[in-house]
């Protein structure tokens, strides 16, 4: 089972600078072995660069619409995702589910859309600090995690990997210790076994999310259940993502 490496670009990048970023970490990671490395651009570029992505780099979009085709002003489904030649997805990433009211029905749709649709899922949770103070962060992420997968099956469990980021460590630099995000990935492993079984839940990919940098990578990985990371800052350059790529190659 390889570990997942993927760049969450959010809002940045025009055009050209997004190329350049693309074509930079293409040629550092092309020896890659061990690591599924997947980059989220913004969503205009999606086509471009899927159109030049290749078996060691993946493209994934930064969210989905929970509906299919038809009048939604505005919204682009997996259908047209897939279509472009995407094949993951980034679902319930908090700053959707905080900034655009993405609630815990809203991500189940769009992980059955997507799964419908023939896309790989990386769904995200992760608990806010005040949760994590009052002890209520297992519960709130065990929530999380049964209400995104209601439904789903154990065979497109193959197709989802779970990203575990804790809101307080997203972009302030302050990162969840290895003990931290070990008990929690060993949680969100366990409630994915009671939900299907053992096996599904031993290859169940649990990546962790924020603030993971070069200089914290590779302790944050050799925790027996991380399986990688979702990079979000850390993947705007070329040098500091392919360090944290190095890192998970390092791993095993
Ligand atoms: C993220 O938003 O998914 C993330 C992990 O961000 P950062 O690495 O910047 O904390």
């Amino acid at each position: 089972m390889k570990n997942i490496v993927a760049g969450n670009w959010k809002s940045n990048k025009l055009i050209d600078e997004a190329q350049q970023l693309f074509n930079d970490i293409q040629s550092i990671i092309r020896n890659v072995e061990k690591t599924e490395v997947i980059i989220a651009p913004p969503l205009p570029y999606l086509g471009q660069l899927a159109a030049l992505s290749n078996s060691k780099l993946s493209i994934g979009a930064q969210q989905t619409s929970a509906f299919g085709m038809g009048a939604f002003t505005g919204e682009v489904t997996s259908e047209m995702l897939k279509s472009v030649g995407v094949t993951w997805v980034i679902i319930g990433h908090s700053e959707r589910r905080e900034g655009f009211g993405e609630t815990n029905e809203v991500v189940r749709k769009k992980v059955r859309s997507a799964l419908n649709n023939g896309l790989k899922v990386i769904l995200c949770c992760g608990e806010n600090l005040s949760d994590r103070q009052s002890n209520d962060h297992f519960e709130w992420v065990g929530n999380q995690i049964r209400d995104g997968l209601s439904g789903v099956s154990a065979e497109e469990m193959n197709d989802v990997v779970i990203a575990y980021e804790p809101i307080w460590a997203i972009g302030t630099g302050q990162t969840a210790s290895s003990a931290q995000a070990q008990e929690m990935h060993a949680h969100i492993r366990g409630i994915v076994k009671g939900l299907f079984d053992e096996t599904v839940g031993n290859h169940c990919r649990v990546l962790y999310g924020g603030s993971c940098k070069p200089d914290n990578a590779q302790e944050l990985f050799s925790q027996p259940d991380v399986n990688g990371g979702l990079i979000g800052g850390a993947s705007l350059q070329a040098d500091s993502f392919a360090a944290i790529v190095s890192a998970s190659e390092m791993q095993h």
